[in-house]
């Protein structure tokens, strides 16, 4: 394995399979993948996004006020959360949950401290609820805890897509994937793959991101491995 202690960004539109919703066959099989790497000895972070249930962007489009859209949207991340520890703890890990928006019941709260902890004894953590801020999106949550407990690359798995391209591979048949992009590139051409404020963010503080495709599976040990998968994105 290339890395010692990575930060996963899991798209939550992966979980749902592409609906509404988690599906519990598309959680495990991410799940295995997880705690495989897990079990290889890496420490592994998660940040878990919660697109397969509320984007506050579009509910405001229908009307909702934007700040409370936003927290509909964070609370739906935990349900994520709570789907991938189930999953990951039936593969056979130690895992533990942290929400930036504190609700005891189910998880624990966000401890910086405590999550390098349990990193250090061999147990997955898993942060919900973004950032627990409105107009945040959780792709630069994800630049941020990797930044705060100091894990070597954030690795971006999406639903759908293989990595960054020129334009959007669904509405083009002609658009190009680059297998690496510096953080300026990224942020010139506006890319939609990610928001600009995790790119510069990442940018900031030289935090090497890859963008991969989660549907295939192995990709996650892959890019713990350092494999040359998907896109990388750097200075
Ligand atoms: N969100 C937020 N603050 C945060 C993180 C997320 O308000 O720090 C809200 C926001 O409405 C967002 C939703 O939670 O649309 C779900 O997160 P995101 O869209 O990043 O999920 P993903 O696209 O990765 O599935």
């Amino acid at each position: 394995m290339a890395y010692k202690r990575v930060l996963l960004k899991l798209s939550g539109e992966a979980f749902g399979g592409g609906r509404v919703g988690v599906d519990p066959d598309v959680v495990a099989s991410i799940a295995r993948q997880v705690a495989e790497v897990v079990s290889a000895g890496v420490q592994v972070a998660v940040v878990v996004g919660g697109g397969n249930f509320f984007r506050g962007a579009e509910l405001q489009q229908r009307g909702m006020d934007r700040d409370r859209a936003d927290y509909m949207g964070m609370l739906g991340t935990v349900m994520n959360c709570l789907a991938l520890q189930d999953f990951c703890e039936k593969a056979g890990i130690a895992t533990r949950v942290q929400t930036a928006i504190t609700m005891g019941q189910v998880a624990e709260p966000y401890i910086p401290r405590r999550a390098e902890r349990h990193l250090e004894k061999g147990r997955l953590v898993i942060f919900g609820a973004g950032s627990g801020m409105p107009y945040f999106s959780t792709d630069t949550v994800a630049a941020q805890r990797a930044l705060e407990i100091g894990a070597e690359v954030l690795l971006m798995g999406k639903q759908g897509t293989d990595g960054v391209y020129d334009s959007d591979p669904r509405t083009n048949p002609d658009a190009v994937m680059f297998d690496e992009l510096t953080y300026d590139e990224f942020l010139a051409r506006d890319l939609k793959v990610a928001d600009a404020t995790a790119i510069s963010m990442a940018r900031d503080y030289a935090l090497p991101m890859v963008f991969f495709n989660l549907d295939t599976e192995g990709n996650i040990a892959r890019a713990v491995s350092g494999e040359k998968i998907g896109t990388t994105v750097h200075a």
